[in-house]
Formats: structure tokens, C-alpha cells, sequence
């Protein structure tokens, strides 16, 4: 722990007597040493396709000035990086603004079904292409929850694209909707044999649930590479990416997703096996 000290007389001329107020800050350092780690590992995450960018530069400028081939294959490494950087300015936006009004629960009422099904159609293009289908799966209704219309898409958006990210061409990815009675009866009834089950949130950001409130779970399926166990705490840390897994993504997806669902006094669960595949769930209040 990190303590700080004051030290004064108890009298202003009389330093025989002492007053010693000691003051815990280590919640504070803590923050304070959070923040210095996420600009760090945010300016190294920018400088990386910057440096990139700025070696093609120059060498578009010297050795490839006259070499077409070699020009046409930089320039789309170019515009990969600067996609990229995009990308990844984009996610810290979102992320700050979630950050800035996560403890304003949100108000408006979102049929879940429904954003599934929007989210879904948009992908097609992307699917049809690789041969992945998204098969969507609708339990017992109502799937109306208390929420942000917007933030609920960005969460089954990220999800999804994860699922469609990591898993091979030609496999399948499912997103079911269902209801559950209460949170700890949606994560028992997910346990499958060999695969490990974890909560993103940690146990002081898990819903402090009224009793009788209902959730709808919207769940990702996919059948790809999976992950192992060691990894599974650490997946909503920003910029966190499991080794050996290049995939032109930010690593900022599941911390949105986690930030987003906490506004929401929901719950994420993510489940995996290694080279089995992975199920993503995130738990909203019904409304
Ligand atoms: P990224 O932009 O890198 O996908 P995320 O925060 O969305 O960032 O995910 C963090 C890491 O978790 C990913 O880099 C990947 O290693 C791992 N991951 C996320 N979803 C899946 C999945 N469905 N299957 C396997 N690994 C995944």
C-alpha cells in the first residue's frame, strides 16, 4: 500500500508533541499509474503504423521512385496503416466518451431481437464473401431491455466481428437471444464440458441485482481457434491480444464492450476452449 504522511507540531513553537496524520493512497496511485500505462501503450500503439507509413514515404521517395510494382504494393500497405490508425482513434474516442457517462444509467427502451438482427444484416457482405454464415437464434420473447440503442449495437457489432475475426473461412457463427430468470441462472445453464467460463466484469462492477429482475442474454458462438485459460482474465484490458493472433485489430473491442455493459448494470461471460471455439455473452437487464 502506498501511504502519505504529515508531520506537525501540536503547538505552533512547542515541538516536544507531534501530530502524525497518515493517508492511504494507493486507490490513488493506483489510477494515477492506470492513466501514465494507457497513454504509454496508446502512443505506442499510434506510433507504430506512423513509423510505418513514414519508412514507406521515404521509400517511395528513393528507392521505388521509378519501380510501378513496388509502388502499388506500398501504397496498399499505406492505406492498411493508415486504416489502422483510423480504427484505432475511433475506438479511443468511443471509449473515452463511454468512460465520461458510464455512471448515467441509460434510459431509453431497445428491443435486442431486433438490434441483432440489424447488426447482423450489415455483416453480409463481409460473410458472404469469406463463406462464414451467422445463423441468429430467438428464444422465448420479450427481448426489451433498459439501454442506449447505440452502445448496445457497438456490443454485439464488436462481438461479432471477433467471432467472424477469429474463426475460419467456411465456419459458422451463431448469436442466440434468450431469456434468463436472473444472471446467476444464465451463466449455469451456459457450462459446457472442457470449456472454462469467466466473468469479464470484476466482482465490484457486477450488477448488485434487484430481486425478480430479468435478463436478456444475447450470446456469440463461434468455431474458431478459441483461447486458453490464462488468457481469459485479462481480455477487456485495453490493448490486450492473445500472442500469435494478428488480426489488424485494436485490441480496444472487448474494453468497450465491458465498459458499455457495466453502464448498462449488465454482465459479460466469455467461455472457451482452445481450438473448440468461443462464446461470448453479454447479459442486459430486461426492461
Ligand atoms: P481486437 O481488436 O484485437 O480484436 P478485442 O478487445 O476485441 O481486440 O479482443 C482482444 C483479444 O481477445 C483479441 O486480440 C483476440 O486475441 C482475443 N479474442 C477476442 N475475441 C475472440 C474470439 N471470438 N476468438 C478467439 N480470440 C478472441
Amino acid at each position: 500500500r502506498y501511504w502519505r504522511a504529515f508531520v506537525r507540531p501540536l503547538k505552533d513553537d512547542d515541538v516536544r508533541e507531534l501530530v502524525v496524520m497518515l493517508r492511504d493512497e494507493t486507490d490513488a496511485k493506483r489510477t494515477e499509474r492506470m492513466r501514465a500505462d494507457f497513454l504509454a501503450n496508446a502512443s505506442h500503439e499510434l506510433r507504430t503504423p506512423l513509423a510505418s507509413l513514414a519508412g514507406f514515404v521515404e521509400t517511395l521517395r528513393t528507392h521505388a521512385k521509378d519501380d510501378a510494382a513496388a509502388r502499388d504494393k506500398f501504397l496498399a500497405i499505406m492505406a492498411e496503416q493508415a486504416g489502422r490508425m483510423t480504427r484505432l482513434i475511433g475506438d479511443l474516442l468511443s471509449l473515452s466518451r463511454i468512460e465520461l457517462n458510464e455512471h448515467v444509467p441509460p434510459s431509453g427502451v431497445v428491443d435486442l431481437a431486433q438490434t441483432v438482427q440489424d447488426v447482423v444484416d450489415g455483416t453480409r457482405p463481409l460473410t458472404a464473401e469469406r463463406g462464414v454464415t451467422v445463423e441468429v437464434e430467438t428464444g422465448e420473447g420479450p427481448f426489451t431491455v433498459t439501454g442506449d440503442r447505440d452502445q448496445l449495437v457497438q456490443v454485439i457489432q464488436n462481438l461479432l466481428d471477433n467471432a467472424l475475426k477469429y474463426s475460419p473461412d467456411g465456419k459458422a457463427v451463431r448469436v442466440r437471444i434468450e431469456r434468463a430468470a436472473t444472471l446467476e441462472a444464465a451463466r449455469a445453464a451456459s457450462g459446457r464440458e472442457g470449456w472454462v467460463a469467466l466473468s469479464l466484469l470484476s466482482p465490484d462492477a457486477s450488477p448488485q441485482q434487484a430481486a425478480g429482475q430479468a435478463f436478456v442474454a444475447v450470446r456469440v458462438t463461434d468455431e474458431g481457434r478459441g483461447m486458453a485459460r490464462q488468457h481469459l482474465p485479462r481480455l477487456s484490458e485495453r490493448f490486450y491480444r492473445v500472442e500469435g493472433q494478428k488480426s489488424g485489430g485494436t485490441g480496444l473491442g472487448l474494453a468497450i464492450v465491458k465498459h458499455i455493459v457495466n453502464r448498462h448494470r449488465g454482465g459479460v461471460l466469455v467461455e472457451s476452449a482452445e481450438g473448440q471455439g468461443t462464446t461470448f455473452s453479454a447479459y442486459l437487464p430486461a426492461a
